[in-house]
């Protein structure tokens, strides 16, 4: 079985800072790391192979930098991975980026399944997997939190607030991982010595079959205008009353004092 994941390398999010000026976030000095949610994605892809064999290939569209993020899927067990990096992709908004990735995953050939996490914890669309299944016209199969592959057929637990719903697909599909799919296997030392040694594949946009004016900036079809903390909300009343009655009578009274009623 031939498996794909598109992994993302992210700002460790408690450290983010937006330049103000340029409304993109500073990446200097900041420590980077895998999408917690496609290192779920790279378990869940590690777990099929172990049960059905094949091979798992890991893309990152990112500066040079995030062929560190690669190293770490492929010190997870990863077989490849491929950097989609050039100059022509920056400033890619998500229609630009999923159009740059389902390129790289034509050009890979053959794939059954392509998983990516739920959503980037920095740029938090959720939408980069469900354009690649629409660019690539396959299915997908998103906030899945079970999967089991039987023969061509994939059947799936998508996670809802209170429920799952079972669907049944025929292979090739796009999965979207959440947390509770599995929990990510640590490196192994040879694993990570397999790692520093491998060396990934770069493509860039002359490696790819792409439009020029859909990549980057140029494809983008949304701008970023403005990024703002919005102003802290002023601290709310508790009422603390023994009884509803007292406190809905508080309440009322409050509320007409503020001419609200
Ligand atoms: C006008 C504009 C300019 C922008 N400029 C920049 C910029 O200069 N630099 C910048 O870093 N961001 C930029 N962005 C943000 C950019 O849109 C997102 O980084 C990117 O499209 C992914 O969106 P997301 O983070 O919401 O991912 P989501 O849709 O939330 O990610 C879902 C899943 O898709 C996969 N995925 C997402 N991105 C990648 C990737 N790059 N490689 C492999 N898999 C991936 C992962 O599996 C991930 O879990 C810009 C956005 C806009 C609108």
């Amino acid at each position: 079985m031939d498996i794909i994941v598109c992994i993302k390398q992210v700002p460790d999010t408690t450290e983010v800072k937006i330049d103000p000026k340029t409304n993109t976030l500073i990446r200097q000095g900041v420590p980077s790391i895998v999408n917690p949610f496609d290192k779920n994605a790279v378990e869940a892809a590690l777990r099929l192979k172990e049960q059905h064999g094949g091979k798992v290939t890991v893309l990152s569209m990112g500066p040079p930098q995030a062929n560190d993020a690669l190293k770490e899927c492929l010190a997870m067990g990863a077989d490849e991975a491929i950097l989609i990096s050039d100059r022509a992709f920056g400033g890619a908004d998500t229609l630009a980026t999923s159009y740059t990735l389902a390129a790289a995953i034509r050009k890979l050939g053959h794939y059954d399944i392509i998983i990516c996490g739920k959503q980037a914890i920095d740029g938090d669309t959720a939408q980069v997997g469900p354009e690649i299944a629409e660019h690539l016209g396959i299915v997908q199969l998103t906030y899945i939190a079970k999967i089991e592959v039987n023969g061509k057929t994939v059947r799936v637990n998508r996670e809802h607030e209170t429920a799952y719903e079972v669907i049944e697909a025929k292979l090739p599909v796009l999965i979207s991982a959440v947390k509770s799919l599995n929990v990510p296997r640590y490196p192994t030392v040879k694993g990570i010595l397999r790692a520093v040694r491998a060396k990934i594949g770069v493509y860039t946009a002359k490696d790819l079959d792409v439009e020029p004016d859909c990549l980057g900036l140029k494809g983008s079809a949304t701008q970023v205008r403005e990024i703002f903390t919005p102003p802290q909300r002023t601290q709310g009343i508790l009422i603390r009353k023994d009884s509803a009655g007292g406190a809905v009578e508080e309440l009322m009274q409050k509320l007409t004092d503020a001419k609200i009623v």
